[in-house]
């Protein structure tokens, strides 16, 4: 590969990765009473690009896609998604008549909300499809159990009158990926309880989800009809320790190719602030991403990359456009290839590892690399 052509740095997106993890976690949780399967591509798929995972989903028959805004829904929907969407997070005064006209489920939280959603959904000339929310415990968006009989009540006479149509009730775990955690079994109960008071108010919604990818896989009892797969699509495990091996392929790879390779001597501050010293006389590597990339600072001496055959590890603080590995007595040169974490395969490192090396979660991780790499779906 010619020096002009070939990639600084990259992120490649392994979408028959996606294709099999999509098929695999509906493998995991089908039985009987099979729920319907959401795959959650907000935040640009994770930071893996949300048309084409989007894409690689439905390909592999997610039933369902499921973002956070209603700007992503609407742009899933300019990409030529047509299948069912869901969008959960508003603010008051936000235009909903693109979304809703586009058939995007929405989220209602309050009866003013539900108004809202009304006015907008006359002016798009559709009936809304929304999806009440029950917080259930994690004190985030949703209606607090002691408000749900009224917005129950208040949603039945909306679609009485065929201004609405409630399609859902759901919810979100706290500690889904802390199987032992009381509050599961706590937001599960009230769940029920919530819908059941739904029922009374006449509400025969046709979709009930609680679940995220750690709940559906390790509470069977919490899918009802449909659970929500952000995290585990991407291949990552969603409650490490927890899962036994789940089969699933890790879709994103970040690679760049070093700058320059050099040999620095015994006592020699490496990076802002020298907060590595060599004790030796050592190699190091100069990688071209930082924190500009999405690299979190905190791998600063923490995280490690594959390089040189080898694991080596992160010497110095990350700055914002590259970093220094110590090769030691690895043989590398200046344009040879760095994996910093990907599949894992054959010892390299994974996002997961990363996370625990920075104090973070792998959905930190993968969801800010970005910024001036290039991202290559293969
Ligand atoms: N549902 C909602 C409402 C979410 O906010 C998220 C992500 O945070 C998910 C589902 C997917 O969660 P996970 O990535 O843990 O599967």
């Amino acid at each position: 590969m010619s020096s002009t052509s070939a990639p600084r740095a990259e992120i490649r997106v392994d979408l028959a990765a996606i294709r099999h993890n999509v098929r695999r976690l509906r493998d995991l949780v089908s039985a009987s009473d099979a729920p319907a399967v959401m795959t959650v591509v907000k935040a640009d798929a994770y930071g893996h690009g949300m048309v084409e995972v989007a894409r690689a989903a439905r390909a592999a028959g997610t039933d369902w896609l499921g973002v956070a805004t209603l700007d992503e829904a609407v742009a899933l929907r300019a990409s030529g998604d047509v299948g069912p969407l869901f969008a959960w997070l508003a603010v008051p005064g936000e235009d909903y008549v693109p979304a809703l006209a586009a058939a995007v489920e929405v989220a209602g939280y309050t009866v003013a909300q539900l108004d809202e959603i009304v006015t907008a959904g006359a002016a798009a000339g559709v009936t809304p499809q929304v999806h009440l929310k029950i917080d259930t415990g994690l004190s985030r968006g949703g209606s607090p159990l002691r408000d749900w009989a009224a917005l129950c009540a208040h949603a039945a006479g909306l679609e009485r009158a065929g201004s609405l149509a409630i399609t859902g009730v759901w919810s979100h775990f706290a500690a889904s990926d802390e199987p032992e955690h009381p509050a599961n079994d706590a937001q599960l109960g009230v769940f029920k309880e919530a819908l059941e008071i739904a029922d009374q108010a006449g509400l025969r919604p046709r979709w009930r989800h609680i679940a995220n990818s750690a709940g559906a896989l390790l509470r069977p009892d919490a899918r009802f009809d449909l659970v929500r797969f952000g995290l585990a699509s991407y291949g990552i495990d969603p409650a490490p320790g927890h899962c036994a091996d789940l089969g699933l392929i890790p879709a994103m790879t970040v690679r760049a190719r070093l700058a320059m390779v050099k040999q620095i001597d015994a006592g020699d501050g490496v990076s802002y602030g020298h907060t590595w010293i060599a004790p030796t006389a050592t190699r190091v590597g100069l990688v071209p991403a930082g924190y500009g990339e999405g690299i979190p600072r905190a791998a600063g001496n923490r995280a490690e990359v594959w390089a040189a055959g080898g694991r080596r590890p992160i010497r110095g603080v990350v700055c914002m456009d590259q970093f220094v590995i110590e090769l030691g007595d690895g043989e590398a040169a200046a344009g040879d290839e760095v994996e910093l974490f990907g599949t894992g395969a054959g010892g390299h490192p994974t996002a997961q590892e990363w996370a625990d090396a920075c104090g973070t979660i792998s959905y930190e991780i993968v969801t800010r690399i970005g910024g001036r790499f290039a991202r290559v779906h293969v």
